[in-house]
Parts: C-alpha cells; sequence; structure tokens
C-alpha cells in the first residue's frame, strides 16, 4: 500500500466515527506526506487543525494506521505550505448582482408540524472552545431527553443559537422515529397565539396546543420578558410541561439574569436549569467554519481568500456566511479565482454596516429624507400612496436592519403587530422583482450608513 492509499483507507475509518462537519473540518484536507524510521508524517493545513487533530483524533488515528501498517511508531502532525493566488482586477458586485445572490439561497423547507428547519443538524454545526459547553449539552440531551430541563442557552447575534437549538429538534425527530414530538416556537410567535387565544376566547386550546408537545424549543425568549399576560401563559405552560418532566429548550440573547423585565419566578426557573453560552469564535474556529459551509456547497477557495474571511469577519458567523456567499457568487459569475484584493473589496463593502448602531429614529430619518416627507408623515395615519409606500419600507427597514420584532415594530407605528408582518413581507418578495424597488431601498441604506 502506499502512502496516499494508506491515508485514504485511514481518512475512510476516522470518516464513520465523526460527524460530516468535523471530519471535514478537520481531516478532509490532510495528506500523509512521507513516512520515516516508524514516524508517520501527516500534513495539515494550519496551526489550529494541528493542535486539534493532535488533541483529539492522535490516538485513534494511531490505532487505525498500526492496524494497516504495523511499523507506525509515532505520528507527527506538520502544517502543509499554501500556494498564493495571482492577483486579478478590483471589482465589486453591482446591487443586481446582490439580487441574483439572494434568489439563489438553498430553500429548506421547515416542517410545518414541528417548525423546524431541516438545514440544521448538529453534524453541520461546527464545534470549538466557543461553543464546546452548550453542544455537549444540546448533543446530551438528544442522548437522553430531560437530562437537562430546561436548557437555557444565551448568546449573540448570528453565533448559532437557533442552529442548536434546532438542531436538538432535527437529532431527536430523526432519532426517535417521530415518536417524541418536538416543536420550534420564536418567543414572538409563541406571545401572538396567546394573544390570540386571549382575544377570541380560545386560550384553552392555544395552552393545550404547547402542552401536547414533548420538546418545547422557544428562541429568543427576551422577547417574552414585561408583556406580562403572555409571561404569565408562559409560566403556566412553562410548569405544567416541567412537571410532566418534558424538555424545555430556551435561547435568548442574555443570560436569564440580564433579562430585566423577567419575573422572578420565571428567572430562577431557567437558572434552576442549565445554563450554557455561546461567545464568539476565536479565529481558527472561524476558519473551521469557512471550511465546513464550503464543503457544504462542495465548493473550494484558496487559502489566503479563506483566512482573510476568518479575519475580518469576526463577530456573526451569519455575516461571515453572507460573505462568503458573496465571493463564491463572485467566481462562478467572472469564472476565475477570486484574488484576495477583490475579495478584500466585497468584504469591505459588506462590513461597513457593521459595528454602526443604527437606531429606529434613524432609519425613519432616511426614510423621510429619501421620499422627501417628514418621519411624522410616516407614522401618520395618511393613506396616500405617497406615503404609504415609504411607510411600508420603514418597517422593512426596522425588521431588516434593526431586527426588532413585529410587535414592537407595530408599536413604534401605531400599528398592529400584523401590519408589520405584512409591510416586511410584502417589501420582502416585492424587492426580487421589482428593481426599482430594490434601487429605492440600497439609496436608503446609503443615507443611513454614510455618516
Ligand atoms: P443566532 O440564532 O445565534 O442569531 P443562528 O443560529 O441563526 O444564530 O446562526 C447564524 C448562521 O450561522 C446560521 O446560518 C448558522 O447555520 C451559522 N452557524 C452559527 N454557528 C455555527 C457553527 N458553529 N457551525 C456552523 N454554522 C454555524
Ligand atoms: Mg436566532
Amino acid at each position: 500500500m502506499d502512502l496516499d492509499q494508506l491515508w485514504q483507507s485511514t481518512l475512510g475509518e476516522m470518516e464513520v466515527q465523526l460527524s460530516r462537519a468535523n471530519f471535514a473540518t478537520w481531516l478532509k484536507q490532510s495528506r500523509l506526506i512521507n513516512k520515516k524510521d516508524g514516524v508517520f508524517y501527516v500534513a495539515l493545513p494550519n496551526n489550529f487543525a494541528k493542535e486539534w487533530v493532535e488533541s483529539k483524533y492522535q490516538k485513534n488515528i494511531l490505532g487505525i494506521l498500526r492496524r494497516h501498517d504495523d511499523s507506525v511508531k509515532k505520528i507527527e502532525f506538520i502544517i502543509g505550505g499554501q500556494k498564493l493566488p495571482i492577483e486579478k482586477e478590483r471589482v465589486i458586485l453591482t446591487a443586481s448582482d446582490i439580487q441574483k445572490l439572494e434568489g439563489m439561497e438553498l430553500e429548506f423547507k421547515t416542517d410545518p408540524e414541528t417548525n423546524l428547519n431541516p438545514r440544521y443538524t448538529l453534524s453541520s454545526f461546527v464545534v470549538g472552545p466557543s461553543n464546546e459547553l452548550a453542544f455537549a449539552a444540546a448533543s446530551a440531551i438528544t442522548q437522553q431527553i430531560g437530562k437537562y430541563n430546561p436548557f437555557f442557552i444565551y448568546g449573540g447575534v448570528g453565533l448559532g443559537k437557533t442552529h442548536l437549538i434546532q438542531a436538538i429538534g432535527n437529532e431527536i425527530m430523526a432519532k426517535y422515529n417521530k415518536k417524541i414530538r418536538p416543536k420550534y416556537v420564536p418567543s414572538e410567535q409563541f406571545t401572538r397565539d396567546i394573544i390570540w387565544g386571549i382575544r377570541n376566547d380560545r386560550i384553552e386550546s392555544v395552552k393545550k396546543k404547547y402542552r401536547d408537545v414533548d420538546v418545547l424549543i422557544i428562541d429568543d425568549i427576551q422577547f417574552i420578558g414585561g408583556k406580562e399576560k403572555t409571561e404569565e401563559e408562559f409560566f403556566h405552560t412553562f410548569n405544567a410541561l416541567y412537571e410532566n418532566n418534558k424538555q424545555i429548550i430556551i435561547s435568548s440573547d442574555r443570560p436569564p439574569q440580564a433579562i430585566p423585565t423577567l419575573e422572578e419566578r420565571l428567572r430562577s426557573r431557567f437558572e434552576g436549569g442549565f445554563v450554557a453560552d455561546i461567545s464568539y469564535p476565536e479565529y481558527e474556529m472561524r476558519v473551521a467554519i469557512v471550511r465546513s459551509k464550503l464543503n457544504e456547497v462542495n465548493k473550494t477557495l484558496d487559502e489566503a481568500i479563506i483566512e482573510l474571511i476568518a479575519r475580518r469577519l469576526k463577530k456573526n458567523i451569519r455575516e461571515l456566511e453572507g460573505v462568503l456567499k458573496k465571493i463564491l457568487f463572485y467566481q462562478e459569475q467572472k469564472n476565475t479565482e477570486i484574488s484576495p484584493k477583490t475579495a478584500e473589496d466585497i468584504i469591505e463593502k459588506a462590513t461597513q454596516n457593521v459595528g454602526k448602531r443604527v437606531n429606529e429614529a434613524n432609519v425613519l430619518k432616511a426614510v423621510a429624507e429619501f421620499f422627501n416627507i417628514t418621519t411624522e408623515d410616516i407614522i401618520s395615519r395618511n393613506r396616500r400612496k405617497e406615503i404609504v409606500e415609504p411607510r411600508q419600507i420603514a418597517m422593512y427597514l426596522l425588521r431588516e436592519i434593526c431586527d426588532l420584532s413585529y410587535p414592537y415594530i407595530g408599536e413604534k407605528m401605531g400599528r398592529d403587530h400584523t401590519t408589520a408582518i405584512h409591510s416586511y413581507e410584502k417589501i420582502n418578495n416585492e424587492i426580487n422583482h421589482n428593481p426599482g424597488l430594490n434601487q429605492k431601498i440600497l439609496m436608503i441604506k446609503d443615507i443611513l450608513f454614510k455618516n
């Protein structure tokens, strides 16, 4: 057996032991490059992979190698050299490129019954120091439902909370052959359901709907705090489930004790369970995530570009994914390898808005400025077309840019949350078919972010 064959069969055995993401991230790019005096030299793409593989997989690999070749005494991991890309011209994506790109999104269907999106799996979740604990607890729960109850997970925007909690649900669905019913619900939807139940005298059937599930997964619980009636209902539902040993999984952007409006008894319930946080991924982990995402779509990128993306996008994995998509899209469109300079330009363009806090007032002002009306017009009850469109765009942007909840947007605009949902969805759909509208929105964003 030559070195390549030997390594391929070793990798083949490792592959069945590891999750898809872990294998792709840590081992897929490894090579067995030499053996000398019983020392086998394995090349890995970077230092982080080297350290990770060394500490986590060395023993396994050694065992497998030994079965194939009993001359092996030890493994030396080394970092493989990388070729540098050639410089190419600087080009930036146009608005219509971005439109195309957004239309290209892989479609996954949310299961109407569980509300779970199958794209979120445990095996596609890259694990590193920033999320290791949360991941371990999540996996443990899928092995033994109720093990950590409630399971409360918190962390900043775009760091994988939704991914992880939905992955628990998906894993349970797969594992228990649909005998155990999970249900995923964003806290805003939970609130909507309860309000609907109260208004229509159907609160009992709403409660029953929730109490009938085996694993209740509530996303972004911070939006519940402060709404007395829903909090009260939530508490009752929570207790009913808890007392029946049902698993409850909750996410939030902050720890329980930092949700000021949360009622004390609810908070102490949360704190009484298992609380894990997800923090910012460090550089090596970001590299690993880029690799894993590339692997998912069966694409490759030059090492220098991968590292560039990981260096520049530090605080939000969703943004990192967005930039990666843009770069891949660019490559496909131009049918060339992207240069680091061009990649840098794309990153620059994609991140210039990041870190800049845009508040509601700014959004309303920018929309008003663009349409040459006043912010009072926007929130007025005026139904004239010249006012209705800016109003809908304002609600769209409040959701899109400020990430505000529909009830909150509705309240700010003196309207119902359903109006906010409708406006957001209308604009969000139309933007794909109406270049004029898209252009307007881009220009408003320019106003917003220019100073
Ligand atoms: P949050 O709910 O914390 O705002 P999400 O779960 O929506 O964040 O994650 C944002 C994006 O980043 C999603 O597309 C998700 O798949 C991806 N993501 C986050 N963490 C990881 C990870 N550890 N491995 C792979 N993808 C991740
Ligand atoms: Mg989320």
